[in-house]
């Protein structure tokens, strides 16, 4: 008889329907008006009622199928009891069927860490620029990222009531990732994607030295991992604090597995195991491609003010 599925593999498929579930509230909540609203450092860093139940949905979902996992959250809630209308027990059957990568087969529960971004990109989802925001479960094994779903609530809402809107993308290291068109940023072209909502001086000073063709500011870090897998973006450039491990884990598995990179603004790998700092201190550079353009124009005063 066939061997049962890998533990990573079980995982990633049941990240899955967690992720589809928390996108049905993401758009419930969205759709009845009250978002419950609450500022956490100010008024750029806001929770809503959204991020609060998909967080309680996905933790204990995930939790109760893995009781071994560690898993890491945004927010900060009550530990309270979920009702059980929130928990998910579905998973992917498509991503069981697939094989799981040779030196990931004997991973233990006890050895993963995921990184839960309820909703990435808030404020957006707040303001109703309802296309920038994902749900990100990123998958962590040895302090690195292996594995990720990003979910798009609303992927394809403006294109009318006859698309099917949301989609899911996952993706698990030296298998590739699934649930998009993968394609490159026009050849030649310097299209750099940032923040919206968390500018500041050196951010923009960063950009201007890169000389880009053009920018791009939406929300979310999920969003603009997005924009680089599909060839909208060429560099995803972020010369700031802010950016936290839940917002890169699922990004940055999914971009590596198509042969991406992402680091911080040094050059330096971000590191995942349960004990890291939840800041990415030093800023966010990304690329599908000509990642070392990018790195090697980075000024060295833009590096000085952002220590990791
Ligand atoms: P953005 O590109 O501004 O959407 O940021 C990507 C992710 O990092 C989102 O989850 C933001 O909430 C978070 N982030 C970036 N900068 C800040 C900041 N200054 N304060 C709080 N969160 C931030
Ligand atoms: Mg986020
Ligand atoms: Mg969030």
């Amino acid at each position: 008889s066939m061997a049962s599925p890998a533990l990573l593999m079980r995982v990633v498929a049941s990240a899955y329907s967690v992720a589809e579930k928390a996108a049905t509230i993401v758009r419930n909540i969205m759709a009845a008006g009250d978002l419950g609203i609450v500022e956490k450092t100010g008024a750029n860093d806001l929770q809503t009622k959204a991020d609060r139940l998909v967080q309680m949905s996905i933790c204990a979902s995930l939790a109760r199928k893995f009781p071994k996992v560690t898993i890491i959250g945004e927010e900060e809630l009550p530990t309270d009891e979920v009702t059980e209308e929130l928990i998910e027990d579905g998973h992917c059957e498509e991503i069981l069927k697939k094989t799981c990568p040779s030196q990931y087969t004997g991973i233990k529960e006890e050895e993963l860490v995921i990184w839960v971004d309820p909703l990435d990109g808030t404020k957006e989802y707040t303001e109703g620029l309802l296309d920038h925001v994902t749900v990100l479960i990123g998958i962590a094994y040895g302090g690195k990222a292996i594995a990720g779903v990003i979910n798009q609530p609303y992927y394809n809402y403006e294109a009318g009531a006859d698309a099917v809107l949301g989609r899911t993308i996952w993706g698990v290291l030296g298998l590739g990732a699934f649930g998009f068109q993968l394609t490159e940023a026009p050849a030649g072209k310097h299209i750099i994607v940032t923040t919206r909502s968390h500018s500041s001086t050196l951010v923009n000073d960063c950009i201007s030295a890169l000389k880009p063709d053009s920018v791009i500011r939406v929300g979310g870090a999920g969003n603009k991992i997005i924009q680089l897998i599909e060839g909208k973006a060429s560099a995803y450039v972020f010369a700031s604090p802010g950016c936290k491990k839940w917002d890169t884990c699922a990004p940055e598995a999914i971009l590596h597995a198509v042969g991406g990179k992402i680091t911080d603004i040094h050059g330096n790998s971000f590191q995942y195991n349960k004990e890291v700092k939840h800041m990415n201190s030093a800023g966010v550079l990304a690329t599908l491609r000509n990642y070392d353009y990018y790195a090697s124009r980075i000024p060295n005063t833009v590096k000085q003010s952002l220590v990791p």
